[in-house]
């Protein structure tokens, strides 16, 4: 009888949206001590419009948007897009930029100019063992209060922008947090961004956990550090960067468009883009299971 009831629950599971590729992982859902949220396009939307630059003594606003720009030109992040924006809206034309060269959850370099240049993260000045002049500190603690994403542009080894990115929280997020705490489920995002953003926003929506300045090889030990509470541990995310975490984690969850990466590392992948569907997915998880027993 047990392969009939779980045919019934995936047949209703993909009905509600949800692509069931580990039955399994279907059932222990209705288990979960805690979910791990991705930050960037999962709670929030993700749009990275500019708001804010601050620069450097003597540096020309329009010149760092410029230099940034030819940095970003083939990155396919959405930091990258939003700075190639900025740019545009301005009517600056970016420069050509050589030896591009993406670096996963730091940021981007390339030669501009016979410059080398560098934009990013918290996590990129740490790798370049940078620390931004008192300015620019300043900002990106303002910044990082309101919950903004802060990039940094170097250039030749000189710290000399600062941008400062709008992302929005979802509205469906509020929900989905309450939602999971009714069913006693702990809440845990997890990101690359600054600490600060990443706090403001938990503190907004309640999150329990935290886990900030994760870079992209490191996310698989956060759902392990849970996993190893004795917790049995649930991620959401959209990325490729998420990959090595969906797998690990007991029940992976891939959200939205997904990238095929993604898709493939998840359990259960979550056709429309709405992360009350996590909530939806632990419900039926046990309604179905509560009446095969
Ligand atoms: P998340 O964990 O929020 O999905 P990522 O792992 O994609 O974020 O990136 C983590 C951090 O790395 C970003 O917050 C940013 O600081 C930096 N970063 C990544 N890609 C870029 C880029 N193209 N330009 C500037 N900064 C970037
Ligand atoms: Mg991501």
């Amino acid at each position: 009888a047990i392969p009939l009831v779980v045919a019934i629950n995936t047949s209703l599971a993909a009905r509600n949206g949800m692509l069931v590729r580990d039955r399994i992982a279907m059932e222990e859902a209705r288990n979960l001590d805690a979910i791990i949220f991705d930050k960037t396009g999962t709670l929030t939307e993700g749009e990275h419009g500019v708001v804010g630059t601050a620069t450097a003594d003597s540096v020309d606003e329009a010149d760092a948007l410029r230099l940034a720009a030819a940095v970003e030109r083939d990155s396919e992040h959405m930091i990258a897009g939003a700075i190639r924006e900025a740019a545009a809206e301005r009517g600056i034309d970016a420069p050509a930029a050589d030896d591009f060269e993406a670096m996963k959850g730091r940021g981007v370099r390339a030669t501009v100019e016979s410059q080398e240049v560098y934009v990013g993260g918290p996590n990129l000045l740490e790798h370049l063992d940078r620390d931004a002049p008192a300015n620019l500190r300043d900002f990106a603690d303002k910044a990082g209060e309101n919950a903004r994403t802060v990039v940094y542009l170097v250039q030749e080894g000189e710290l000399i922008a600062a941008f400062a990115m709008a992302d929005v929280i979802r509205e469906k997020s509020y929900r989905v947090v309450d939602a999971l705490h009714d069913l006693d489920i702990e809440v845990a995002m997890l990101t690359g961004d600054a600490r600060d953003v990443a706090n403001a926003v938990a503190d907004e929506l309640g999150i329990d956990t935290v886990f900030a300045e994760v870079l992209p090889e490191d996310k698989y030990k956060k759902v392990q550090e849970l996993q190893d509470q004795g917790k049995l541990v649930g991620m959401v995310g959209d990325g490729v960067n998420d990959a090595p975490a969906l797998a690990r984690a007991d029940v992976g969850i891939a959200i939205g468009s997904g990238t095929d990466v993604a898709v493939q590392s998840a359990d259960v992948i979550l056709v429309q883009n709405n992360p009350m569907d996590v909530v939806r997915l632990v419900k039926l998880s046990k309604a179905s299971y509560r009446k095969m027993q």
